[in-house]
């Protein structure tokens, strides 16, 4: 499984560090093939589950353009979002996640308020998580069960809290170990940003064949360990 990243699509600002553009992921989209590409619902944390797919952080304004992208490669994403920041400038309104779940799309927490977790106490870890699924319930969304961590920061006592509150998936930003893929474990997941090196990996790609989940896997973290530094991880 490989889990690959984004928060903004297309942004005009050619300085947006988070930003990618369709051109890097019709790239993307090219050399990890359509045809591996799966449903982030049938990924719960298997690692045997080979393929990849795309989750989209933080409810950007820019994130209904993605999704309509995604849809017109039959590509489901999840968008993991902060209610607290819904509506606000630069980010999706409540109507725009309506149409990205519309479009095929799943809606998971991310938090209330992206907040730091590891600078709460537990009463305040528990309300962001809960705050977050509750209005996503009330707001009638068909939320996926997964979590990811605000700027993937967690400690034992924080994963342990999101696994209690029922959370069999729970993401970070980056990617250390590949093989902790339990569902109390964090997952990982590769930043991808209109700087990323896409010639490296499709040059790499190209000579292997990955027939095995767990050697494709490997392989998919070693190299783009080996692009870390053009990676926004
Ligand atoms: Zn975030």
């Amino acid at each position: 499984m490989l889990a690959i990243l984004l928060h903004r699509f297309n942004s005009e600002d050619e300085y947006d560090e988070y930003n990618c553009n369709s051109v890097i992921l019709e790239q993307i989209i090219e050399v990890l093939g359509a045809d591996n590409y799966v449903d982030p619902k049938d990924f719960a944390g298997s690692k045997n589950c080979k393929g990849w797919f795309i989750t989209v952080d933080d409810g950007n304004s820019t994130d209904l353009e993605l999704a309509r992208f995604l849809s017109s490669h039959a590509m489901r994403a999840v968008f993991f979002i902060n209610p607290g920041l819904i509506g606000d400038l630069n980010y999706a309104s409540i109507e725009e996640l309506r149409t990205i779940e519309t479009l095929g799309h799943y809606i998971a927490n991310h938090s209330f308020s992206h907040s730091n977790l590891i600078k709460l106490n537990n009463m305040e870890i528990s309300d962001q998580i809960r705050l977050a699924k509750e209005w996503i319930q009330k707001n009638g969304f068909n939320q996926l069960n997964y979590f990811a961590y605000p700027w993937g920061r967690n400690n034992f006592a924080i994963r342990r809290l999101v696994k209690n509150m029922g959370y069999e998936v729970a993401f970070g930003v980056t990617a250390r170990k590949f093989d902790d893929c339990s569902p109390s474990g964090v997952l990982p997941r590769f930043a991808v940003t209109s700087s990323f090196d896409i010639a490296q990996l499709h040059r790499v790609l190209a000579m292997r064949n990955f027939g095995h989940a767990e050697s494709w896997f490997r392989e998919i973290f070693r190299i783009l360990q080996t692009c870390k530094g053009k990676l926004v991880i």
